[in-house]
């Protein structure tokens, strides 16, 4: 047992190592194979080595991508240790479903549902096939070499491919009660109208096209730790040094956290405890700045944050904010015009980072412009902290004071906030995030965040935000051909931003991000450089790839939505494009499914 793979070309993934020898429990979850994305985890004993070829031939013909646990040798082998590997690559998520075969398709599918949130079933007809899928959401199929011919074998494994989940609550409840009365299962019994929400919101999730820049699809095992029974637990204060008893786990858990964090971004300290990216830039503000001190910050418009000092946000009413622009003519930071008006304006901080900017930053450079005024230096990097852990986009934490990030974005961790600094600011920091302004950490979160940083330390991660650049550019250079003005000329990130009023005059962004919705396309509306229309109404749209990336997504179906866009933006015929397109939208994601079982 334990061969090579025999199918993983996945577009320039990590090589999917096979068997269940010294390979297993290697870490290839990687979100997604590129150009294709299906993985199937395959495994038989002896007995079933009789349908093996004719279950490769299938996947290999339909372009899947194959993790082999053999065994592809006659010699026994014991069912329930291929079962339970084939079952643990589905429950990872390393692979979306898993094909079995022993003797009777029976002993191998009762060692494969040992694992929680793995459905497996021994399948006998084509009629099973669909309502094993569509009912039950099975996610492994078994098979019986004693019953069934490699020939009969085909229409099975077709029909099962071909079948879709029933999101129909009914199915829902009970597939979720069949994982062990976790907190799915009796959410339904207690709170349907919650778990009929949140039913939805998954289906929404499974068949809209997610561009929006800052979101994503996290791996299952941030999933659980997000939901785990951390939550419960009260423990203010920081590692060793707690105001309430109990937290020896706890403790355990933020100073994994912190430590991570500290080696993926190779910073001096970091704190892992901001509820929120706004809760983090709000502590690097309190932990420096008194009211009233002044700030050098990103325009909103331009495409910095609110809490980088606009108006209506707390940190426009406490400091005397100074914003900079990007050029009018490249759309580009200007470096040399920043330091100019830091000169002029004598900042206390100067800050750098955008939810809007589709070109790399050059943190070194705002670094040394804010020192060389006597000004501390912070970098949002919440957009591109994915990248900058990948090393795809330069990193500030050399250069800057304060390295501020939210971790959902580009990171794909849970919903949350992290700050990293210099250690002399370690205790100023640690102090303006609690007492300063928050309270009990997030345990359950700051364990979650301990799994991304982990996995964002893997060579997955960066194969994974190569191909979200890739995509980015793919998606941008379509919207050029098609006759869209991108900001700047394209892209350097995971994001662009479309100015409509060049082609498109009459439309507005909201009026835009309305039409695509009628397709199952989730964008946002943005204002640009220059914006003309109300924030309410905008004249940009804003397009992300690390949520479709995620789902194994690549260049082509990149050009595929770009042409989509185009289509219903440029029909004039109010939503009816929309509704035509959206058939093949839900299509396009069925082939992309999410990486959960
Ligand atoms: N900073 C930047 C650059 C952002 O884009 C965002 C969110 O979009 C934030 C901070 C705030 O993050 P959160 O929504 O977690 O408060």
């Amino acid at each position: 047992m334990g061969r090579a793979t025999v199918s993983d070309s996945d577009g320039g993934g990590a090589p999917v190592k096979a068997g269940t020898g010294p390979n297993r429990g290697e870490k290839i979850w990687n979100g997604g194979a590129g150009a294709n994305p299906l993985r199937v985890s395959v495994g038989m004993d002896h007995r079933g080595l009789a349908l093996r070829p004719a279950i490769f031939k299938f996947l290999n013909d339909r372009g899947m991508a194959i993790i082999d646990r053999g065994t592809d040798r006659p010699g026994p082998v014991d069912y329930p240790t291929v079962g339970r590997a084939v079952a643990a690559d589905v429950q990872s998520g390393r692979a979306r479903f898993g094909v079995l075969a022993c003797g009777s398709g029976l002993g191998i599918a009762i060692a494969a549902n040992r694992l929680p949130g793995v459905r497996a079933a021994p399948i006998f007809s084509e009629a099973m096939a669909e309502l094993f899928r569509r009912h039950n959401h099975g996610n492994v199929l078994c098979l019986g070499s004693s019953w069934q011919s490699p020939r009969e074998i085909v229409p099975l494994l077709e029909r099962f491919f071909a079948s879709g989940e029933d999101q129909d609550p009914r199915h829902r409840r009970r597939v979720a009660q069949l994982d062990g009365g976790g907190c799915v299962a009796c959410l339904a019994g207690e709170d349907p109208e919650i778990f009929a929400a949140i039913a939805g919101e998954r289906r929404r999730q499974e068949e809209h096209i997610e561009l929006i820049a800052s979101e994503n699809f996290t791996s299952p095992a941030v999933l659980e730790a997000a939901g785990s029974i951390l939550t419960n637990k009260y423990a203010e204060g920081y590692p060793g040094q707690r105001y309430y008893g109990g937290c020896e786990f706890v403790d355990r858990v933020e100073s994994l956290a912190r430590e991570r964090a500290r080696q993926l971004f190779g910073a001096e300290h970091a704190n892992v405890q901001p509820h929120s990216g706004s809760q983090a830039n709000m502590a690097v503000y309190a932990a420096v700045l008194r009211p009233g001190d002044r700030m050098l910050t990103m325009s909103l418009s331009h495409g910095g944050h609110l809490t980088h000092g606009h108006a209506k946000n707390l940190s426009g009413m406490l400091y005397s904010v100074t914003h900079y622009e990007t050029d009018p003519l490249t759309r580009r930071l200007d470096y040399d015009a920043m330091a100019r008006l830091a000169e002029e304006v004598r900042p206390r901080l100067v800050t750098i980072g955008a939810s809007a900017y589709p070109r790399q930053i050059d943190f070194q450079r705002v670094a040394e412009l804010a020192h060389a005024v006597g000004a501390l230096a912070m970098a949002d990097m919440a957009h591109v902290a994915g990248l900058v852990a990948a090393g795809l986009h330069p990193s500030p934490v050399p250069y800057c004071d304060f390295a501020t990030t939210t971790t959902h974005k580009t990171l794909r961790g849970p919903r949350g906030g992290l700050i990293l600094c210099r250690e002399r600011f370690a205790r100023a920091i640690d102090g303006a995030v609690f007492p300063g302004i928050q309270g009990g950490p997030l345990m359950h979160i700051i364990a979650a965040k301990a799994v991304c940083f982990r996995e964002a330390a893997g060579p997955e991660f960066r194969d994974y935000q190569r191909r979200v650049l890739e995509n980015a550019a793919a998606l941008a250079k379509t919207m050029a051909e098609l006759g869209f003005a991108v900001i700047s000329g394209g892209t350097d990130n995971h994001l662009l931003l479309l100015d409509l009023r060049e082609n498109l005059p009459d439309l507005d962004g909201k009026t835009a991000q309305t039409l695509l919705e009628r397709a199952h396309i989730t964008v946002n509306k943005n204002t640009i450089p220059g914006e003309t229309r109300s924030p309410v109404a905008t004249s940009g749209l804003r397009l992300g790839t690390p949520a479709v990336t995620t789902r194994g997504m690549g260049p082509e179906e990149m050009r595929q939505i770009g042409h989509w866009i185009a289509e219903i933006l440029t029909a004039g015929d109010g939503e009816a494009s929309g509704v035509a397109v959206r058939e093949k939208v839900h299509a396009l994601c069925a082939r992309f499914p999410l990486p959960y079982p």
